[in-house]
């Protein structure tokens, strides 16, 4: 069957009525998403010539894959393409530069302690290393910025994450903190050394990445979120450069200028790493995306 098909006009009248758009109620720009967005679920169906199996095998996957979205989203790309489409309208806008921006994934949770001065972000016991992290948020022209809070969170050295570990044997925001800089716009923190970690077993992303051929893993990484008054709030993560996924991240989070080798000594891993964030154009650059987070 020809891509015509889709043009057909029993097709388009089907994709108008379907949408909406044949009548004045709703909203109309997601009349016009809703429309875009099933016209190309039919043109990959006549490409691929996707059979009425094949499609309900797909519908039933999403439907139990649904808790598994917030990590089926970077595993195809889509969160770091959001990233590039970002960076390019940026670039259109003059506002490049600055410490570059990259995934947040989705295990930040609010309301972890707001804490001052060389931090230790770890509450647990963990047989694993030290990490020391350090330096300094400034702005484009290497001012000072005043008032900056640091927002940090990692995993433990199995991989999990405080508030979603399934073993459920961390204290609440463990290994996560906001920090809270002072006037020299400095941090210093201290904790349980990170591992990289993989998807799920089992679960809808590895089901998928195993079908296309992929693997699930993550190197160890740090995430941060940077706001301060007066500049744009930066969404960003250093994943360490000497992990063995640095260079093949199945969620497309590791970037250029992201990637420093810890400096290892014994089983401590020391890490300098400067934030340089961007001033805000208004109000609405100083926040983080409304994006629903998790809060405890
Ligand atoms: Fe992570």
């Amino acid at each position: 069957m020809n891509q015509d098909f889709v043009d057909s006009p029993a097709v388009q009248s089907l994709l108008l009525r379907a949408s909406g758009l044949d009548s004045d109620g709703g909203d109309p720009r997601l009349k016009t998403i809703i429309r875009d967005l099933v016209e190309a679920a039919m043109r990959t169906i006549v490409r691929h010539n996707v059979t009425e199996s094949e499609f309900w095998n797909a519908i039933k996957y999403f439907q139990n894959g649904a808790a598994e979205f917030g990590l089926i989203v970077p595993g195809v790309g889509l969160e770091h393409f959001l990233d590039l489409f970002m960076d390019a309208k940026d670039a259109e806008a003059g506002m490049s530069g600055g410490t570059p921006r990259t995934i947040e994934g989705p295990l930040y949770v609010e309301g972890a302690p707001l804490v001052e001065g060389d931090v230790n972000l770890t509450e647990d016991p963990d047989d694993t290393g030290t990490l020391y992290m350090n330096g300094q948020v400034r702005g484009p022209d290497g001012e000072l910025v005043q008032g900056a809070i640091l927002h940090v969170w990692h995993a433990n050295s199995q991989g999990w994450y405080s508030h979603f570990d399934p073993t459920r044997e961390q204290t609440p925001f463990n290994n996560r903190r906001r920090i809270k800089l002072g006037a020299d716009g400095r941090y210093s923190f201290h904790s349980k050394t990170p591992n990289g970690y993989s998807v799920p077993p089992g679960g809808a992303t590895e089901m998928l990445m195993k079908a296309i051929g992929r693997h699930g893993n993550r190197p160890a990484h740090v995430h941060f979120f940077v706001e301060a008054p007066g500049y744009r709030a930066l969404t960003t993560q250093i994943n360490f450069g000497d992990d063995p996924f640095a260079a093949d991240d199945f969620a497309f989070g590791t970037r250029e200028g992201l990637l420093p080798v810890p400096n290892r000594q014994g089983d401590s891993a020391y890490i300098a790493f400067d934030f340089v964030l961007q001033r805000a154009t208004g109000a609405q650059d100083e926040g983080f995306s409304n994006r629903s987070r998790s809060a405890a």
